[in-house]
């Protein structure tokens, strides 16, 4: 029996617990009985007949082609399938580590926090669950550091954190710090991964699709190069605003970004259809993204970028 036969469910990576790094060195890989039993004592309400065979804390199988691996190689790799490429969703810190000269890195506006201005039922408890479950506190990290020495200005999105939906604050962090690249003189990088607009605060969501474009007119009437990196999944209120207002527009291999999900389209118009619409791959033959770029390149062609569009010198009209 293969070892991939043991998986019945297709887990997603997003359910497994992080294993912590002590206990990796003990058990790995080699799944001992004893362990078994302290796992499923754990975790009681998975199947027992399951719990024999694999640890979950140690092992996870790539969604796109299957491949079980160990979640640590996984980590290790940016969360890119070594089998066949897959990129999974990366969350903010994570990715500013792959981006970002090691402790350049200056995080803007961490105290400003989401309210519940329409008074949305349990809105405040969906806020507070996501910051436990993700550790940030909204779903954008800002701030500024410096790539391959070069500064610049960064926003990612985390789509961890209530799907990357744009609600109030995420907007208002997005636009502060479009405004101090301007002030600054520095460039504008967003890695994009959003739902939408956040419906739980209804048109003052849909109102920072505006704002971010406003603060964006402003920084190119500046002259200041703004770069957008589409990540999977990039939709809505988000494609609808900066996603998609990039000079330079780059994207990860397969990642879906789109204004309405293919599912509503199919449902809408009534017409299947073609393979691969809405990915990155699409969407270049199409005209929308300039460039696919791997995970693993990303830095070195974010600093290709930024060299050759020096913003901090004198502005030649
Ligand atoms: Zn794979």
């Amino acid at each position: 029996m293969k070892l991939g036969d043991l998986f019945q469910s297709k887990r997603k990576y997003a359910t497994v617990k992080l294993y912590k790094k002590e206990e990796a060195k003990e058990e790995s890989p080699s799944l001992k009985t004893e362990n078994k039993v302290d796992k499923q004592e754990e975790t009681s309400e998975k199947p027992k007949k399951k719990m024999e065979v694999y640890d979950e804390k140690i092992w996870m199988k790539c969604t796109a082609c299957e491949e079980v691996m160990l979640i640590k190689d996984y980590e290790a790799n940016s969360k890119v399938c070594a089998n066949c490429g897959f990129h999974g969703r990366l969350d903010a810190r994570k990715r500013i580590e792959t981006v970002i000269d090691g402790g350049s890195f200056v995080e803007y506006d961490v105290d400003i926090s989401t309210g519940n201005p329409l008074g949305f039922p349990d809105y405040e408890e969906k806020i507070e669950k996501a910051k436990q479950q993700s550790g940030i506190e909204e779903a954008v990290v800002t701030g500024e550091g410096k790539i391959n020495g070069i500064d610049t200005t960064i926003a990612v999105m985390d789509p961890a954190f209530m799907m990357g939906s744009m609600g109030s604050v995420v907007g208002e962090k997005i636009t502060r710090m479009v405004e101090a690249a301007i002030e600054k003189r520095l460039p504008v990088i967003i890695f994009c991964a959003s739902g939408g607009a956040r419906m739980q605060e209804g048109i003052l969501s849909l109102m920072q699709m505006a704002k971010t474009s406003a603060a964006l007119a402003r920084l190119d009437d500046a002259k200041l190069p703004y770069i957008s990196v589409l990540t999977d999944p990039t939709t809505g209120g988000v494609t609808a605003s900066f996603a998609m207002l990039g000079d330079i527009i780059l994207a990860e291999p397969k990642a879906l970004v789109a204004f309405a999900g293919p599912r509503v389209i199919e449902q809408t118009i009534k017409q299947k259809l073609p393979e691969g619409f809405q990915r990155s791959e699409f969407l270049v033959e199409k005209g929308f993204v300039d460039k696919i770029v791997d995970r693993h390149r990303m830095k070195s062609v974010l600093g290709d970028i930024l060299k050759m569009h020096p913003s901090g010198g004198e502005i030649y009209e």
